[in-house]
């Protein structure tokens, strides 16, 4: 690779700064460039709503991606509080604010997600907050101390993760949900009852099948009027409604896209010499022979290194079993593999304990498991996605059968 090539990253967050990391470690001696518009370095959003948010650690123990020295000793160009305004695939350029603009032999756009906001009346009340970044994270710290009634629109992980630390901040915590249970477009209601228990033991008090009329207040929100009538009393208002993909550059740009950024199994766009990965992406999947966008970790934290491969030029198709986690209370869990359709959830182990693995059949091929409370089952669960076949679901069920005989 010729050492004059420069190579842009738009996005400095997981996906971004693992890609540049990878180009490093890959041997790339050109110019990297990696741009954010947010005043911190790369970091990771996961503890936003776990130990960063309850105070617990500090950025620079749970959330930096990398310690502050890192980009300059790999001669990683960041530019922080710096926003790319537009994409110029003809020239190859890319234009910083204000009117700066930057070739590159290869680009990434890594730019993420944003969260989608309330339309109801009421929404740009005060004490009305979203989670997405540092930011936010320490705002709701500030907002949950004193014991404050908080109403958490939405239940699904971000809702739930959030509603978690606020009780055990002390806050007084009402979760409002159109579903029956939490997470149930993910999970599905068997599973997702699971988690309406675990709230409901630690406190919560639950509304579901439910939506939001209106946040009612004067200056600040002072309550929350459900489509039933019922209004709840709030001093805080957080909703975790999902996230849209940040496709505006690309848009302008004239590339591809369907619900994100559309790219192939080896993370190129439809433009020349142009990436994406992590949540903006939606991606091809080989295994799946259709496109998934994930808005998950793993997904930004292997995705980045992917794309920077085959800015490399190494055509790899990035084909990983999808992968997630979540920590609530004393809950924690991680997930793998997809599960769009399903027709039965198997139980293995104890349920009632809180800790189990949960297995996503579908014409008797195990589609994605779940892990709670169990640590050391990720091997074997991976090899039984991996295998594909059909599994004796008894012996499925049956803890004293190994798992790995079952791939
Ligand atoms: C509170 C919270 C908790 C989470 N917990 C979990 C969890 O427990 N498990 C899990 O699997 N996933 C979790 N996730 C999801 C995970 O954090 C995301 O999937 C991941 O952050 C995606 O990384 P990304 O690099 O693709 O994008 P992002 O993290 O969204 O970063 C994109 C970056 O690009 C920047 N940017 C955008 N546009 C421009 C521009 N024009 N110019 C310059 N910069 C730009 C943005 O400012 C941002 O810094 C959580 C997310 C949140 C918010």
């Amino acid at each position: 690779m010729s050492p004059q090539q420069r190579f842009v990253i738009v996005g400095a967050s997981l996906a971004g700064a693992k890609a540049a990391e990878t180009l490093r470690t890959e041997g790339f001696d050109g110019e990297v460039v990696l741009i954010g518009e947010e005043a911190l370095r790369p970091y990771e959003r996961p503890p936003l709503s776990k130990d960063y948010l309850r105070g617990e650690k500090s950025f620079d123990e749970t959330a930096a991606v990398h310690p502050a020295d890192f980009y300059d000793a790999n001669r990683i160009e960041l530019r922080k509080g710096t926003r790319v305004t537009e994409v110029d695939p003809g020239r190859a350029e890319v234009v910083i604010s204000p009117g700066e603009r930057l070739g590159y032999d290869r680009l990434l756009l890594s730019v993420g997600a944003e969260p989608r906001h309330l339309s109801v009346p009421g929404a740009e009340l005060d004490c009305v907050h979203y989670l997405r970044t540092v930011g936010d994270s320490d705002a709701l710290r500030q907002a949950f101390s004193g014991s404050p009634q908080v109403v958490v629109i939405g239940a699904g992980w971000i809702g739930c993760e959030v509603a978690a630390s606020a009780r055990q901040l002390g806050a007084n915590v009402a979760m409002v949900e159109l579903a029956s249970v939490p997470l149930e477009k993910v999970l599905g209601h068997e599973v997702g009852a699971i988690y309406r228990d675990l709230h409901a033991d630690h406190g919560v008090d639950m509304h579901f099948g439910v939506g939001v009329d209106a946040l009612e207040g004067g200056k600040a929100v002072e309550g929350v009027r459900l489509t039933d009538g019922t209004v709840l009393p709030a001093q805080v208002v957080v909703a975790g409604i999902g996230v849209t993909p940040r496709t505006a550059l690309a848009e302008r740009a004239g590339l591809a896209l369907d619900n994100g950024v559309l790219v192939d199994e080896y993370l190129t766009t439809n433009a020349e010499g142009i990436y994406a990965a992590g949540d903006v992406a939606n991606a091809f999947h080989p295994r799946y022979r259709t496109r998934i966008r994930l808005e998950h970790w793993s997904a930004a934290l292997n995705q980045g290194p992917a794309a920077a491969r085959n800015m490399l030029g190494q055509h790899k198709a990035y084909d990983r079993v999808p992968y997630f986690f979540s920590d609530q209370y004393d809950l924690g869990m991680e997930y793998r593999g997809w599960a769009p359709v399903f027709d039965r959830v198997v139980f293995r182990g104890d349920v009632a304990n809180r800790e189990f693995i949960s297995f996503w059949v579908n014409q008797g091929r195990v589609v994605a498991a779940m892990n709670v409370n169990i640590w050391d089952a990720g091997d074997a669960i991976e090899a039984l996605l991996n295998s594909g076949g059909t599994v004796d679901l008894d012996r499925l069920a049956d803890p004293n059968v190994d798992l790995t005989e079952l791939s």
